[in-house]
């Protein structure tokens, strides 16, 4: 039944990876609306100031809206920024403007600088079951805001040459924060996108990536789809768009084995930046 999706605690995944085009954006957005789709209540907190999760949840965000430029930046509540996603029940978008351009460089100078997020997301008081935080393609103070503000890091990988190139440099990353800030950090999940299955390369490079991350990568792959790019556009996710298309589904398919996994049997793991 429902509650079978619905976990214990919040669940807060970030979703990084500091290749632009790899599907960060895609996978929020679908996998937040897979999720409340499943039964579930979920926020997606855009992060990246080209907001792109914003318009493809058909949030507003144009300069004057109150957004989570004014949580990280103005201390504003969380909850006066959050808005409901039309069409998906019990999903829910925290928009990002293009203000946050300025916040990686105005961040610097405030206190508790790479913890606002956490601040924000531990002082919001409406019950929710999955935080998907869609980063920036980048490193900086956001993408540091949102790795101690949760404990599970999504990687979307594109199944393409050089796929695995520049992961180290995220994996290091999520190491130090886990040394320094936020002791819970993992890498939780890898997921494939835009799988070709027709294509040599796309299986080789799923084989590689499953023999370096294992049991971390969801046996579902996201195919690539003209759907799930074309939905944007129509300020939908593909669930509303084309509910019965392959990325649909597969987007369904992969939110329930997120929501199937135990968040914390993976915690003990080794560090995933040897060797890279
Ligand atoms: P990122 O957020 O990592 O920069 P996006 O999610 O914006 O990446 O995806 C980059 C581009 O690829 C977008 O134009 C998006 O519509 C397209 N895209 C993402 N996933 C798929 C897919 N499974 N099939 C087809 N196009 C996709
Ligand atoms: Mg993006």
């Amino acid at each position: 039944g429902e509650g079978l999706l619905r976990p214990e605690q919040t669940r807060v995944m970030v979703v990084a990876n500091q290749k632009g085009g790899v599907g960060k954006t895609t996978t929020t957005v679908n996998l937040a609306a897979s999720l409340a789709l499943h039964g579930a209540r979920v926020l997606v907190v855009d992060l990246d100031p080209q907001g792109n999760a914003s318009t493809a949840l058909g949030i507003d965000h144009h300069s004057e809206v109150p957004s989570i430029y004014d949580v990280l930046v103005e201390n504003k509540p969380l909850s006066e920024v959050v808005q409901p996603v039309p069409d998906v029940e019990g999903l829910f978008c925290a928009p990002a403007t293009i203000d946050l351009a300025g916040a990686e460089i105005e961040l610097v100078s405030l206190v508790a600088r790479e913890s606002r997020l956490q601040r924000a997301l531990e002082a919001y008081d409406q019950p929710l079951d999955y935080i998907l935080v869609d980063c920036p393609p980048s490193l900086g103070l956001l993408t540091v805001n949102a790795l101690v503000a949760g404990a599970e890091v999504l990687i979307p990988i594109q199944c393409e040459y050089y796929a695995l190139e520049g992961l180290g440099q995220l994996l290091r990353n999520v190491d130090l924060v886990r040394g320094h800030l936020n002791r819970d950090l993992h890498i939780s999940t890898i997921l494939l996108t835009m799988y070709d299955g027709r294509t040599r390369l796309a299986s080789q490079v799923a084989e590689e990536v499953r023999s370096h991350f294992g049991n971390e990568v969801l046996r579902t792959n996201i195919p690539r789809s003209v759907r799930i790019s074309e939905a944007p556009s129509y300020g939908q996710t593909v669930l509303t768009y084309d509910p019965g298309s392959s990325g649909s589904l597969s987007y369904l398919e992969a939110a329930r084995e997120i929501a199937l996994r135990d968040p914390f049997a993976q915690q003990e793991q080794q560090s995933m930046a040897e060797g890279m």
